[in-house]
């Protein structure tokens, strides 16, 4: 029997690494996380069914209710709240992972290494835990988006690592309270959670998910040696790859989203953008030169167009637009025109997002390109349609070097002959500053939610 659980534990280590490989690309993502999931399902029934003598009811009685709550929470998120819904399945994670090494704990692990790895996993899975919780409360506006700061802050987070260790190797003295001294682990760590998260601004939440997302992976790993210290080396071993494949490749998306918006990690953590409404600078205050056109205006300027890009970026999102934008761009290559997507690495609010949004409406992949691929194509472009992006088509992120999104790379929208903006008023995006693009003497803007401004601008071209 152990081999069979053994060989299923593999089965399901390949499956993960497989599936992670798939999801690299937008055509091969959907079947990579169904392998990846299968791999999951192989890995459970191991464990359950063949690997341990489990009370059966109570953990099938778990499985359904948490399947019925994980099932209803992701079809009825929206896609701008996707953030929030990752941010609560980390803390899961995280928790569970604390849970089953607090449960090795208390059954009597004392070797140097089951007491390190438990403190690891105790550590970082709570602190994963409730600071999952407050980057969910920030981007929900449940707990305050603004950064929390007070001197001496980074000084009380050491000092609260240092006691959690030094208590750890006070239960390897064998200290008598070895119960007492594990709650202070548990407690701190939940407090250097919130204590971590409170200081960063409610905009720059994503990458902290994404950091946190990494953590839980970490902390999965931790249980993975706590289990191998106690003798189950089968399921230890496949937490462990399981764990380190989303530590690391939540350590890469990190940097990734780092290196599009131009910042360093500490940046984000310790300087937060956005978080705070004193706004930043970045050509503030100049008067632009606003042309605000009308729909029926637009379509006689795409009836004229052969080459569209279409730029979406997070109003996009908002506006739920992603149907109304094929509906249009369907309508223009029905006329023999060639349409574009434009993909900034960080458009939107999450990484990925647009490419997310765009495949729900269908939108062929191959029509979707990425930023090195795209920029040059705006040189002979005749309309680039922004569609409720804001900062990724700043030209400021080239020139202004005291701009918060200064080095940035970004979508050379201005080079295209005719530059279109839809978004609601004048309001900055994400960065909280103002766009000179606006006022470009080849841009003009049109006022409105972008879906309602797509229908409006599908049947005016229809009327053509
Ligand atoms: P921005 O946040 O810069 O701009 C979005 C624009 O959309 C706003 O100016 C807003 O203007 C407009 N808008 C909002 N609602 C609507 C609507 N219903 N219809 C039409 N327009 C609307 O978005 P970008 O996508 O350009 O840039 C993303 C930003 O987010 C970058 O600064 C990036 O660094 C940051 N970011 C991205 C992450 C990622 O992983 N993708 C993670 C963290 C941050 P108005 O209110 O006037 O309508």
């Amino acid at each position: 029997m152990e081999k069979f659980v053994d060989i299923a534990y593999l089965i399901a280590a390949v499956s993960f690494i497989y599936g992670l490989k798939m999801l690299s690309h937008p055509k091969t993502a959907r079947n990579g996380n169904m392998i990846a999931s299968l791999g999951m399902l192989i890995a459970i029934v191991a464990t359950v069914f063949l690997g341990t003598n489990l009370d059966l009811t109570m953990i099938v009685s778990a499985m359904v209710i948490g399947s019925i709550i994980g099932a209803f929470f992701a079809v009825r998120v929206e896609m701008t709240q996707m953030p929030q819904l990752v941010a609560i399945f980390n803390g899961f994670g995280g928790g569970a992972s604390a849970l089953v090494a607090s449960a090795e704990f208390l059954q009597g692990a004392d070797t140097v290494f089951a007491i390190t790895a438990i403190t690891l996993s105790v550590l970082i899975g709570t602190l994963t835990f409730t600071g999952s919780f407050i980057a969910f409360g920030k981007l929900q506006g449940i707990v305050t988006t603004k950064p929390v700061t007070f001197p001496g802050q980074q000084l009380l987070n050491a000092l609260l690592a240092i006691i959690m260790f030094a208590c750890a190797y006070m239960i390897l003295q064998n200290s008598a309270d070895g119960m007492i001294l594990f709650y202070i682990i548990l407690g701190l760590s939940a407090l250097l959670g919130i204590l971590l998260v409170i200081p960063i601004g409610g905009a720059d939440m994503p990458v902290v998910i994404s950091l946190l997302n990494s953590y839980s992976g970490i902390a999965a790993a931790m249980t993975g040696f706590v289990l191998v210290s106690t003798g189950e080396n089968s399921a230890g071993n496949a937490l462990i790859i399981c764990g380190s494949l989303v530590g690391a490749s939540g350590m890469i998306l990190t940097q990734i989203m780092c290196k599009g918006m131009n910042r360093s990690l500490a940046n984000v953590i310790f300087g937060a953008v956005g978080g705070d409404d004193s706004g930043s600078t970045g050509g503030e205050g100049q008067q632009l030169n606003i042309k605000s056109y009308s729909t029926e205006e637009a379509a006689m300027i795409f009836d004229a167009a052969e080459k569209i890009i279409v730029v979406p970026g997070y109003g996009l999102a908002v506006a739920q637009a992603q149907h109304a934008v094929r509906e249009v761009a369907e309508f223009l290559e029905g006329k023999g025109k060639n349409v574009l997507y434009a993909i900034h690495p960080v458009a939107g609010r999450m990484p990925g997002h647009m490419n997310v949004l765009l495949a729900e409406a269908n939108i062929s992949y191959d029509q979707l390109k990425d930023l090195d691929e795209i920029n040059p194509e705006f040189e002979d472009c005749d309309v680039a349609l922004v569609l409720g992006a804001n900062d990724v088509v700043n030209p400021a992120a080239r020139t202004e070097t005291g701009s918060p999104i200064y080095g940035m790379p970004i979508l050379n929208v201005d080079k295209a002959r005719t530059v279109m903006v839809n978004k609601r008023s004048m309001n900055a995006g994400f960065a909280g500053i103002q766009n000179e693009l606006f006022g470009y003497d080849n841009t003009i803007m049109i006022f409105g939610d972008a879906k309602d401004m797509l229908t409006q601008l599908l049947s005016d071209l229809k009327e053509l």
